[in-house]
């Protein structure tokens, strides 16, 4: 076992190793104990103000497994719940719940996160029938006294939906019961075992309302994930006019020359998709799909593409086949990972 003297000199030369770097790229694997922690974390990207990417690994079942962590520490579930609330979310935009948690004036986003690039492929569900299922179901087992975890009950819920309407697949009832615990209409309750401390569900403070039909429960749903399977390789079939594929080569050479960004930070894939059908022939018509910044500093560079394209498509389509293996060859250039302690070991 490492000494913690030897540990802090070890994290002591990745602090000064960051602080020195220029990081492009922040990779969460694991959920962060809060905002205030993640924002820090993720904050070491683009210090040098250049855009930089930062991901975050979120599925519901981080949750129940972090908040048995953090639940003895002042606030711990509190600020656990407030960034689960952060990664479920999939309309709002990221950097202005950034902004909103620290009480900050809002900025624009210009299409740079997940939620804003992506927020058209979200359906609200109406899962109060679910809701209510849930609770009775809960309201039984503890009657009974037991108890479940998170991922027993999502087993249990999985037979027993047949007839609510819309089947949830197990991901999609992992994240409805995470939202009732942020919701408060169940709680998260914990045992200490002889090896470790498990979080079970139960009912909470406004359970009574939803078993009582008061309160109107709905999820946000990606459609994305059900669609990129079939119908990404239909798309990829339908879009062979080639439009794509040369913003797609556009946005590598322009992060190449941007100091090595990533090509999703110029323009995500789905703007590449709005402009190919939409093809903009203004600064102002590109400014409404990719936003002020970005139209800034790439705007003149993908109308010319645009412009090319549109004067003789076939001459283009066929000479984006032609680069495509140079890009692979381009795309790898050596770069310095650093890998960081994540959160939870960090106190
Ligand atoms: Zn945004």
């Amino acid at each position: 076992m490492e000494s913690c003297k030897s540990l802090w000199g070890r994290w002591h030369l990745v602090w000064e190793l960051t602080s020195q770097m220029v990081i492009r790229f922040v990779v969460h694997h694991s959920l962060s104990k809060s905002m205030e922690t993640y924002y820090q974390e993720s904050g070491r990207a683009g210090r040098d103000g250049l855009p930089s990417e930062c991901v975050l690994f979120f599925r519901p079942a981080d949750a129940p497994r972090q908040s048995s962590m953090v639940f003895y520490e002042n606030s711990g579930l509190k600020n656990l719940y407030d960034i689960v609330r952060y990664c479920q979310s999939k309309r709002e935009c990221r950097r202005s719940a950034f902004f909103r948690h620290f009480a900050e004036p809002l900025q624009e986003c210009n299409g740079m996160c997940d939620n804003c690039a992506f927020s058209n492929e979200v359906e609200e569900l109406d899962v109060s029938s679910h809701a209510k299922l849930i609770v009775s179901m809960l309201k039984d087992i503890q009657e009974n006294d037991q108890r479940v975890t998170m991922l027993q009950l999502v087993e249990k819920l999985k037979v027993k939906q047949k007839n609510l309407g819309p089947d949830l697949k197990k991901d999609e009832l992992e994240q409805l019961v995470i939202k009732l615990v942020l919701d408060h209409v169940l709680k998260e309750e914990f045992q200490h075992t002889a090896y470790a401390t498990n979080a079970y569900v139960t009912a909470g403070p406004l359970a009574k309302q939803v078993l009582q039909g008061n309160k109107i429960i709905k999820v946000e749903m990606s459609t994305r994930q059900s669609r990129t399977s079939s119908s990404m390789k239909s798309s990829k079939r339908e879009r062979s006019t080639g439009l794509d594929d040369k913003l797609d080569e556009l946005r590598k050479e322009l992060a190449s020359i941007h100091g090595g960004i990533f090509p999703h930070s110029v323009l995500s894939t789905q703007q590449i998709s709005t402009l190919s059908g939409q093809k903009p022939k203004s600064i102002e018509e590109l400014e409404k799909i990719i936003g002020k910044l970005k139209t800034e500093k790439y705007g003149s560079r993908i109308l010319e593409e645009i412009a090319n394209y549109e004067s003789d498509p076939q001459k283009d389509a066929d000479g984006s086949k032609e680069t495509k293996g140079n890009t692979v060859k381009k795309l790898k250039t050596k770069k310095a990972l650093v890998v960081l302690e994540s959160s939870e070991d960090e106190t």
